[in-house]
């Protein structure tokens, strides 16, 4: 997607150990416009497929992930990462290690708003090595749900997730894929969308 890949360009900042910094438009500071537009796309790609949520993980996810389900016209999700003692017999929880954060979470939704009948769409801002998103896939299991597929912001090719998803037989569309980041250049491959 030409517009995300042009915010990554001109107001992205690489770090080191292959992190990509946006925090002017997606991950502090939000770009509404964009988000929108991120929004149609998704929902333009996944129209046909039944979606009856789209779900992702706080907080990052939420921005995208509202404007997709928005498009569709059905409820957003977000997973969260406070953990309930009193509310573990009304949860679906896993366990995520996060890439950036490197330390391992327990992830929740609430059984009340997935059951067997869901179709479900999840949303992501990036996909590093796919433990996000597996943990994501794995409450959406719990709960007797299928997965639609996984709609990715930003992938970093050069990592293992879009693997990891596909051996479990789901689908990944990217709008932007980074096939490397080096000496503050980003080197884009062919993006889904
Ligand atoms: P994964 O679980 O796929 O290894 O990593 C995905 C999660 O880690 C995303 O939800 C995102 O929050 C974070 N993440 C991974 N790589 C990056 C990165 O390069 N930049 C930023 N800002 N977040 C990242």
């Amino acid at each position: 997607m030409k517009e995300l890949m042009n915010s990554i360009v001109e107001k992205g900042t690489i770090l080191g150990e292959g992190i990509l910094k946006v925090d002017s438009f997606l991950n502090h500071q939000v770009d509404p416009e964009l988000m929108y537009q991120i929004g149609e796309s998704f929902a333009q790609k996944f129209n046909d497929r039944h979606v009856t949520k789209v779900v992702t993980i706080e907080a990052s996810g939420i921005a995208p992930a509202l404007t997709t389900a928005q498009a569709l016209g059905v409820p957003m999700i977000y997973a969260r990462k406070t953990k309930s003692i009193t509310m573990n017999s009304e949860l679906l929880t896993t366990e995520v290690y996060s890439f950036t954060k490197q330390v391992t979470s327990t992830i929740s939704i609430s059984k009340h708003f997935l059951n067997e009948e869901d179709n479900v769409l999840l949303i992501d801002d990036f996909l590093a090595n796919g433990q996000a998103a597996k943990g994501l896939i794995e409450l959406v299991e719990q709960a007797g749900a299928n997965v639609v597929g996984v709609g990715i912001l930003i992938e970093k090719s050069y990592q293992q997730g879009r693997a990891l998803l596909n051996d479990m037989g789901v689908e990944v569309v990217s709008l932007a894929r980074i096939a490397s980041m080096v000496e503050g250049e980003v080197e884009f491959l062919e993006a889904d969308l």
